[in-house]
């Protein structure tokens, strides 16, 4: 049986998983959960990224990988994210390559920010990427770039995403 997203209980589940995050010592104050459109929880989590010394474990990250280990499978069509706070570029582009149906968040930027998470300058830089004094950007086309993707185009019977 279907329920009506967005539901409130997820987001709260979510905020759960945040605070959980922080008491664990595991991570930033984010938190996150999967669940189908019938309403069970395929999965949750949290940050990771300091217990695992591993940037890209956000919340969001941490449970596409979680929900797509349950379901075995790379795309999540037919799922619905809430997330406790507003997702980073990162997680943005997790969720569209998971092709989620819906993603929900809680908390905005400006909240994170009173936190001091502010993620404004990478969303700033997706819309226009650049290198600054700290980092540097540049495309570097080499003779057989394309390489990869000739030999990608020359398998019949691959699994496309
Ligand atoms: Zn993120």
């Amino acid at each position: 049986m279907a329920i009506k997203h967005p539901d409130h209980t997820f987001m709260k589940m979510a905020i759960d998983e945040a605070i959980n995050g922080v008491k664990a010592g595991d991570g930033g104050p984010f938190g996150a959960v999967i669940v189908n459109k019938a309403g069970k929880v395929i999965a949750s989590g949290h940050n990771m990224v300091l217990v695992n010394n591993d940037p890209t474990a956000h919340a969001e990250v941490t449970v596409i990988r979680k929900a797509a280990a349950a379901l075995n499978n790379f795309e999540l069509k037919g799922c619905i994210l809430y997330t406790s706070c507003y997702p980073c570029p990162m997680c943005m582009g997790a969720s569209l390559w998971a092709r989620l149906d819906a993603v929900y968040w809680g908390a905005t930027s400006a909240d994170a920010l009173k936190a001091n998470f502010d993620d404004s300058a990478f969303h700033s830089f997706v819309k226009n990427p650049k290198s600054t004094v700290e980092q540097t950007w540049e495309h570097l086309p080499v003779e057989n770039t394309f390489a990869p993707f000739a030999l990608w185009n020359s398998i019949v019977d691959k699994t496309p995403y």
